[in-house]
This record gives C-alpha cells, structure tokens and sequence, in this order.
C-alpha cells in the first residue's frame, strides 16, 4: 500500500485536505475523529503570551489556516487584546513589519484577521468527505502498522498526526500539557484575550503540565485561575455551564522524521494557527 495516515485531529484533517488536494492517493486511519482538536472554541491567534510575541511565519500560518476552515467551517473574525499603555509601543515595535494586519484601539490590540471556530463540525465534514476509516494503531515498526484486533499494514509511507495521545505508540516524546476550556452561559462574538481567552460560548487558556499522556480531573486551582482572568477581563465572573478537559503535546518541531515516514505533531496550543501550512509543505515535500 502507499500512504497511511493517521490521526483526525486537526493536523489529519489538514494533511488528508492536503493529500487529495495534491491527488496523492492515501489510508486514513483514525481512533476517534479528533482528540485534543475537539475542543470546543479554538482560537487562532498569531501573536501570543503576555508579551505578544509573533509566532515564527505567524502571518502565513494564519492566511492558510483561513482558507483551509473557510472552506468548510464559519470563521468568527476579529480578536481584541487588551495592552497597557506603557507596554503598546514594544508590541508595536514586535509588529511593525511583520505583514500581520493590526490596528490600535482604544482598549488595545486588535487583529482583524484572527479569528475562532468551533472544530466539531469541521473535523466531522473533512472525515467523512474523504471516506476516513476507525481503527487504533496499537503497535508500529520500520515499514509495519499493527491495527487493533492484529490487522497489518505495510505503507510505503506512514502519517503519523496521532497527537498526544498516539505518541507512545509511535516511539515520540514531547511535553504533555493538560487543560481546559470552560462553557460559558454568554456567547461573545468577537474573541477578547489576556492571560485567558473568551470566544463564543468558551473560557480558556488554563495549563498543566503533566509527566506523561493523562486526562486528569479538572483541578479545583484551574478553574478558579481561569475565572481571575475572565473577571480581570469583563469587570464580573462570568455562569459557568460546562467543562471540556484535553491534553496539548509539545514538541521543539511540529515535523519530524519517524522510521518509514512523517510525524506532524507537538503543536502545543497553536495546532489550528499552523497545521494548515505545515500540512501543505508536508505533502508537497511528498510529492
Ligand atoms: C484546553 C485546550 C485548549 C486549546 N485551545 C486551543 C486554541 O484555542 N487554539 C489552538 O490552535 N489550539 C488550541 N489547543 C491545542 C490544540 O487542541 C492542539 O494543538 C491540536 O488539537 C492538536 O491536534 P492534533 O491533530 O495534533 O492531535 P489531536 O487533535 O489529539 O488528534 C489526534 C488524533 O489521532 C487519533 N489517534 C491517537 N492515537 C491513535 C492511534 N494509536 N491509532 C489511531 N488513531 C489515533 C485520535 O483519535 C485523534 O483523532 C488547545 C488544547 C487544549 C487542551
């Protein structure tokens, strides 16, 4: 066989997009469609931290991002960052440049092109519009998949965009980062961040590291951190009616060689800036 792929979080949906773009005929093999990549609100957002820092090819990564879920997802545009007058003229000198677009608002930073989106759906379409099948890879060797269940495969070349969770199988280490994104009673339509983020019906932004791939319990320290930072934010705690937990993997490089092909993984929290282009480079490398 020619190429497997697996994994449909955002960097499968994004190289399997990819793929049939290029015409490359491909396997699509996945457990689930979407792990960490099921969040509920995903911000895409180039400039980050408290400092705001650009995210190296920020502004590439955010016009392939755009096309790519344009295509299949509603994109809900506009961000809004708060900066302290005394820190502006640092960020602008970050951003003069850059080919972001930005302008200065009264309360801050505010990028016309960032933008957030609900992944479900999206992940849903692209899965079942390239015939994706379900099936756990439960071992791997140099020009060997074992599937659950003892199935073996033989791909000429292996995807792994597996994940977090995945990555043992695989043989990958990387830094695993638990957190969450609490659902709100109000929706906001345009996205509104420092510290934390808020974005359509979600509160996010909380971090904790973790020695290996786990889902614990949310802890009680995190949502209260979370719900500082939206007071800090909206002058008032915001009604929370709902929880999401998932695990971030990090690693120094999203690409990297594994033994008979590719790993596409360890985003950490920009997978949806920068899988679309790092998916396209990938496969035209492939090509
Ligand atoms: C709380 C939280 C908030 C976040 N917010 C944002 C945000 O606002 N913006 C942003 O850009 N990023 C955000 N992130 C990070 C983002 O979710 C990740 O960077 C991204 O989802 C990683 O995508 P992925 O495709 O690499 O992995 P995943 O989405 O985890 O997908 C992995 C896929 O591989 C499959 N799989 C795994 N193991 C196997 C196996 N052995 N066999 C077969 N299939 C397998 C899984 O079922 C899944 O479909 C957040 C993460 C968390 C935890």
């Amino acid at each position: 066989m020619g190429i497997l792929l697996v994994g449909a979080g955002v960097a499968g949906a994004a190289l399997a997009l990819a793929l049939k773009e290029a015409g490359l005929p491909f396997l699509w093999l996945s457990e689930e469609v979407g792990g960490a990549s099921r969040v509920p609100v995903a911000l895409v957002n180039p400039v980050r931290g408290r400092r705001g820092v650009l995210v190296p090819e920020g502004g590439e990564a955010l016009q392939a991002a755009r096309a790519l879920y344009g295509r299949y997802a509603p994109l809900h545009m506009g961000l809004l960052r708060p900066v302290p007058e005394g820190e502006r003229e640092a960020w602008e000198r970050r951003l003069r440049g850059s080919g972001l677009r930005y302008l200065w608002r009264r309360e801050g930073l505010y990028l016309p092109e960032a933008f957030w989106l609900e992944p479900g759906p999206f992940l849903e379409r692209v899965w079942a519009e390239l015939g994706g099948v379900r099936a756990r890879v439960a071992a791997c060797a140099p020009g060997e998949v074992v599937l659950e269940g003892g199935r073996r495969l033989r791909p000429e070349v292996v995807l792994y965009a597996g994940g977090a969770k995945g990555a043992g199988v695989f043989g990958l280490s990387g830094r695993f980062v638990a957190g969450l994104e609490l659902l709100l009673a109000e929706y906001r339509e345009e996205a509104l961040s420092y510290r934390v983020f808020l974005a359509g019906w979600a509160l996010g932004g909380s971090y904790l590291d973790l020695p290996g791939y786990d889902e614990p319990e949310p802890q009680e320290g995190e949502t209260a951190w979370l719900l500082e930072g939206a007071e800090a934010l909206l002058g008032y705690r915001p009604q929370v009616a709902g929880v999401w937990r998932g695990v971030r993997f990090r690693r120094p490089a999203p690409l990297s060689p594994i033994p008979g092909g590719y790993a596409l993984t360890g985003f950490g929290s920009t997978g949806f800036l920068l899988a679309p282009l790092w998916a396209k480079r990938l496969v035209q490398a492939l090509g």
